[in-house]
């Protein structure tokens, strides 16, 4: 995937998406610009920089430091590469003679899990008493099955583990194949069989644990427990206890000290967390709370990764030209990525030797990708990028000027030379260390030789929803997000926007009382009135001229922008009758109620909510465009893109049956 080109085609799908589901032919909205050009006010509102979206940014994370212990640094068992060094901190807290609490808040694809289960495991291995040593708890069950198997495959692969060490996984349903032995792959997960052999280390989530320390048959468990036997408690990803659940969770965690007699202070408490940025100030309280142990600085283990001077001091500088701008490649002129990336290699290499030709499932593939990696490290344009991007995260533009320098003119140029490096970047690959052992064993298998990304390169872009949309009330209606506007003496008038899909027709939306002749621009009014179909919630549409046709099913008025008082359409006074004002514009509010007869006999006023212009019953509607709707355009462009291999949607979504419900949406669209 070269993120780099889908970061701006996804922008720009969306920008197309918008731009066709909201053109607009009415007068005001539809206009020209300075250079006479056509344009709206939906384009106009667009073009408006980091009004639709923000980004991209761009990070790369150097690799983390390893450390100078050695793989046979725990008695019982063998690390099978050589630990990073905040995995070391991590192993020589919590392997001391007095393990150590500790939180790790480092990032995915750190080994976090190994930070703690490593440790664990070699302790258990040593202890000789039975009963649980360590317990696991997991905000979710998908976590811990995922866990589960690499305790597995790390005891099954240690012959100082294996038969010795158990974990039992005791969570809701258990599994319809309930496993009551340790496999290669698999933990303890029968019920019955746990209670009856409690195992060295119980994964659980807290509302199960919960259980355990209350339900009648399910204290057998404990029955090996003596103060001294549980040693670990961890809790995995505990920043997901939030609220009411970190209360809950802070309650469990001293109740099952109580219950189990265990001395203040004894207890080894683990957390894992997300990366926090430089503030562990927080989470080390929170942390103290949860847990009611003591945490502070030292207690934290965080990324400690190479600085760009480091990473690349052994590479040698061969290459030094920026391609100019004849040279470089534009990814809107391909059609594959395979030429693309070639055209990229002569663009900055020069040499065709360096194409990539094969694919990246093959031996000659994986080849040319870590010898394209070896060359990028000797490009000079590759050391002033790591050195300007300094391991922080920074937007693409202000990359370019720290880059190029300040010039705006050549942004495009500038952009598309960032753009086919970032993209070189991810397509190298380099080479894992492998011992001889491991290197027997891969060609015996007929395996792949490992590989890692180079780097790994990170976009983000921040995309931000159509929602409570206005536009000024003028000669030239301005589109805004109503929660930009400050309220404090504006001058200016805003209403929500009224738009046909059928016909393009565009105007604003206002209440209008009985016998009142202002427009009210209260828009949570409007909208408590409109979903309502009230026929308060008035639709105004800005006009070129009166129409006999049209003025039977409705009035003409000229709207003062200054107080929205609808002033007659005949009046010969180009002034505003209530407040003198001089903008006015001629406006159509179609009457759009009908009668409905009601159960108790008597009848009511509703708004039909049709096109005035076009009758269409279903096209008229508040301009917005909700993320679901966004997120499902952009998920199209990254699935269609050929420049995108690897083709993934993670969402999020901060309520969970909204997340439920757009699983299903996006499932369908994709
Ligand atoms: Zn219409
Ligand atoms: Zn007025
Ligand atoms: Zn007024």
């Amino acid at each position: 995937m070269l993120p780099s080109i889908i970061s701006h085609q996804t922008e720009e799908a969306i920008r197309t998406f918008l731009s066709h589901s909201f053109e607009m032919s009415s007068p005001l909205f539809s206009r020209t610009d300075e250079y006479g050009q056509y344009t709206n006010a939906m384009e106009d509102f667009l073009n408006k920089k980091e009004n639709l979206a923000k980004g991209p940014y761009i990070s790369m994370s150097l690799p983390f430091r390893t450390s100078q212990l050695t793989r046979d640094y725990f008695k019982n068992l063998y690390l099978p590469f050589p630990p990073f060094q905040h995995q070391a901190k991590a192993y020589e807290r919590l392997s001391a003679a007095e393990p150590k609490s500790t939180l790790v808040a480092t990032g995915t694809g750190s080994g976090k899990t190994e930070c703690f289960m490593n440790p664990v495991l070699d302790y258990c291995a040593s202890e000789k008493g039975q009963g649980i040593k360590a317990i696991i708890i997991y905000p979710m069950n998908a976590l811990a099955t995922d866990q589960a198997k690499r305790f597995a495959k790390t005891i099954s692969s240690n012959a100082s583990l294996k038969n010795k060490v158990t974990v039992g996984l005791f969570v809701g349903q258990e599994d319809s194949e309930k496993t009551k032995v340790m496999s290669e792959d698999k933990v303890i997960t029968c019920k019955d069989t746990l209670r009856e052999n409690p195992p060295d280390i119980l994964m659980t989530n807290y509302k199960m644990l919960d259980f355990l320390l209350l339900r009648p048959r399910d204290q057998v468990i404990w029955k090996n427990n003596k103060a001294d036997t549980l040693r670990f408690l961890i809790v995995d990803e505990l920043h997901t206890f939030d609220g009411a659940q970190g209360t809950d969770l802070s309650c469990l965690i001293r109740r099952l000290k109580h219950r189990l007699d265990i001395p203040a202070d004894y207890l080894t408490c683990v957390g894992t967390s997300a990366t926090v940025g430089n503030n562990y100030e927080e989470l080390i309280n929170y942390a103290s709370d949860i847990f009611d142990a003591k945490f502070d600085i030292t207690s934290v283990i965080y990324e400690d990764r190479l600085s760009s001077e480091e990473y690349l001091r052994d590479s040698k500088l061969t290459y030094f030209e920026t391609p100019g701008n004849q040279d470089v490649p534009y990814y809107v002129s391909y059609s594959d990525t395979s030429s693309y990336i070639n055209d990229a290699i002569l663009a900055w290499f020069k040499d065709e030797s360096l194409f990539i030709t094969e694919s990246a499932q093959s031996e000659l593939g994986i080849e040319q990708r870590v010898e394209l990696g070896e060359q990028i490290r000797k490009h000079r344009f590759f050391h002033r990028l790591l050195d300007k991007l300094n391991g922080e995260i920074t937007s693409l533009e202000s990359l370019c000027q720290d880059i190029f320098g300040s010039t705006r003119e050549n942004l495009h140029y500038q952009l598309a030379c960032l753009e086919s490096f970032c993209a070189l970047i991810s397509t190298a690959k380099k080479a894992v260390d492998e011992d001889e052992e491991a290197i027997a064993y891969r060609v015996e298998n007929g395996k792949l030789k490992p590989v890692l990304p180079l780097l790994q390169v990170r976009y983000q872009l921040w995309l931000r929803e159509l929602r409570r949309m206005v536009a000024s009330v003028s000669l030239q209606p301005e589109i805004s997000f109503s929660d930009d506007l400050t309220q404090v003496g504006a001058e200016t008038k805003y209403l929500p926007i009224m738009h046909c899909r059928d016909c393009h027709n565009t105007g604003w939306g206002g209440v209008l009382g009985n016998s009142e002749s202002h427009i009210n621009d209260d828009l949570a009014l409007f909208y408590q009135l409109y979903f309502d179909r009230r026929p308060e919630a008035n639709l105004i549409f800005p006009v070129k001229a009166f129409d006999d046709k049209l003025a039977k099913t409705g009035r003409y008025h000229k709207l003062c922008a200054n107080c929205l008082n609808l002033n007659s359409f005949d009046s010969a006074q180009s002034e505003c009758s209530s407040c003198g004002h001089d903008v006015l514009a001629l406006v159509y509010l179609p009457d759009d109620s009908k009668r409905k007869n009601l159960t108790d006999g008597g009848s009511t006023l509703v708004a039909k909510h049709d096109c005035p212009f076009c009758n269409s019953e279903t096209g008229l509607s508040v301009l917005g465009s909700r993320a679901a709707s966004l997120i499902s355009v952009l998920s199209h462009q990254l699935f269609g893109s050929f420049f995108n291999e690897d083709k993934q949607l993670i969402t999020f979504s901060d309520s969970v049956q909204d997340a439920a419900h757009r699983a299903g949406f996006f499932t369908a669209r994709t």
